[in-house]
């Protein structure tokens, strides 16, 4: 009876270990190796890897070390390492906002507004600058849609609104209805207020468009903020960039009759931007502080088009050390946000170099830093690649691999965007899964982890994660586990390695990516954005140079 049973379990394990061979070209990334990387990486001794401390240099002369041990080359002409020069910005609010002219009152910093600037100087003021009210703030030829149109903002503060019109709008054709569009993101405003050469911008924040509370906007604006150091000291972008509260913005559009819902107002396909016939003040005054952080690179060439190559991410990088929490934990491991990534990074490398094969274009393995400051160490790769962006194939990006286990379904950030949704989907036909997209898609997660970078510059990028429909629970309990992390641990002292319950969703993940990764590899075509996606025309444009 024993042995019947045992064959009977036997037989579907070897069936299912000849089809991985198969998928994989004779190697499987472990659920082992993850979990030894990972005992290192969210270790105290790395001190939570925050850039710029003794936490970063253990952490990047740790993964150099691993990827020089697994046998892969520098990836930075015989470095492992890529400088990424940072500037340290603190703005402080002298006063607060002046409003003058057809109404005058003051707006009272944190309360009212939040803001800050990128302009590396020592400080700035906006002095009288004429109030209008641009709508979404949006210039999408796509969506035939340009709130700036016969508008002169130069010397102007406009005030726009958070999301894009699509969102809670009822019609699935506008944008993309209630899934976020890059326009709708707030670094977005900043950039266009700034191309359209405004002075200053304002964001309206709304809790439900926005998809967070008024209190992260204010506590994200406390203290020093990180950028890349940019050669015109960001003196392109506007001289203030902020937010201010939906009662502020509300007492400033009914000075100028503008009364109603703002959304509404502003959806209308006739909306034409409002100058509010008031003017705004405001000085800033800003500590400046410039330092140099790294992004680890590593490089398996391929055989046969080596200069043609793929890109695997995952961020390094966390919190370092903090305030002590209930339990007098102070340090910031980021077990699961992102040593998980970083971890399945190294072990997906230590899989190619132990497959019998070699792939046929490059693989380039890249840590990056700076993401939790704001996407920063992706973001100077996309920046300055280490191969032009037209022989870039796509990035596959891993950040805070979920830890209960493997689960039949598999989460795809940002889902339509591009074909690697099809790699994904024949990948987990094979294995049996099923895919869906990412749980709260008006909250824009596609524009929130390093592979936006990516998709910004028009490489096609891919964010997996397991879903939450566990192969050995109930159906409610993976999105219990989730969250439970996003309450209890999610960027707390308390995302530890002790807490990792399972590694082997975050082995799930890897592999997938990693057969993913091994089909690019050796095909001679690039996959494309989907119609409709708003990086289509970065990349159409990319590719015929
Ligand atoms: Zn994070």
């Amino acid at each position: 009876m024993k042995t019947i049973q045992r064959s009977f379990l036997i037989l579907p394990l070897i069936l299912l270990f000849v089809a991985c061979n198969q998928m994989s070209n004779k190697t499987q990334v472990s659920a082992d190796d993850i979990k030894n990387y990972l005992s290192v990486i969210a270790s105290d001794s790395l001190q939570g890897r925050k850039p710029f401390t003794v936490g970063e240099a253990r952490t990047i002369s740790y993964l150099s070390n691993e990827f020089k041990k697994i046998g892969l080359e520098p990836g930075n002409n015989g470095s492992y390492f890529q400088d990424v020069p940072m500037v340290e910005i603190t703005s402080n609010v002298i006063g607060g906002i002046q409003i003058s002219g057809k109404a005058n009152f003051t707006l009272q910093p944190n309360t009212d507004f939040v803001a800050g600037t990128r302009q590396e100087v020592d400080s700035v003021e906006l002095k009288n600058s004429p109030l209008v009210f641009a709508g979404y703030g949006i210039v999408a030829p796509e969506y035939n849609w340009n709130d700036y149109k016969d508008l002169n903002v130069k010397g102007k503060t406009v005030i726009v609104l958070v999301n894009d019109p699509g969102f809670k709008s009822g019609d699935a054709t506008l944008f993309h209805g209630d899934t976020m569009t890059y326009y709708g993101r707030w670094t977005y405003k900043y950039e266009e207020a700034a191309r359209q050469g405004a002075a200053g911008i304002l964001i309206v924040h709304q809790t439900e468009p926005a998809s967070y509370p008024w209190q992260v906007v204010s506590n994200s604006f406390t203290g020093a903020k990180l950028y890349l150091q940019q050669t015109d000291k960001h003196m392109s972008r506007c001289k203030v960039e902020g937010w201010i509260t939906e009662d502020a913005a509300k007492k400033l559009l009914s000075s100028a009759g503008i009364n109603g819902d703002m959304r509404t107002v502003a959806r209308d396909k006739n909306f034409k931007a409002i100058p509010l016939n008031m003017n705004v003040s405001l000085t800033l005054h800003n500590n400046l502080k410039s330092s140099v952080s790294h992004n680890v690179v590593a490089l398996l060439k391929g055989t046969k088009r080596p200069g043609e190559v793929v890109i695997y991410t995952a961020h390094w990088d966390h919190f370092g050390i903090g305030e002590p929490d209930s339990t007098g934990d102070s340090i910031y491991n980021g077990a699961v946000d992102n040593g998980s990534g970083t971890a399945a990074l190294l072990s997906v490398a230590k899989a190619f170099v132990q497959s019998n094969n070699k792939p046929q274009r490059s693989i380039l393995f890249l840590a990056v830093t700076g993401e939790e400051q704001g996407l920063l160490g992706s973001e100077y790769y996309a920046t300055h690649p280490l191969f032009p962006l037209n022989k870039t194939v796509a990035d596959l990006n891993m950040d805070a691999l979920h830890d209960y286990g493997e689960t039949k379904d598999l989460s795809i950030t940002g889902k339509g965007q591009n074909d690697l949704d099809d790699y994904v989907e024949a990948v987990a036909k094979q294995m049996g899964k099923h895919t869906v997209g990412d749980p709260r898609p008006g909250a824009g997660s596609y524009y929130r982890s390093d592979h936006f970078n990516f998709a910004k510059v028009g490489v096609p990028a891919l964010d997996l994660n397991i879903g939450t429909e566990s192969t050995t629970h109930d159906a409610a309990w993976g999105k219990q586990q989730q969250d439970n992390y996003n309450a209890n641990r999610y960027h707390r002292p308390a995302d530890n390695l002790s807490a990792i319950a399972s590694y082997d969703g975050m082995a799930e993940v890897a592999n997938v990516m990693y057969t993913i990764g091994w089909k690019l590899a050796n095909e001679t075509t690039f996959p494309g954005w989907k119609n409709g996606s708003e990086f289509k025309a970065i990349r159409d444009k990319e590719m015929e140079k």
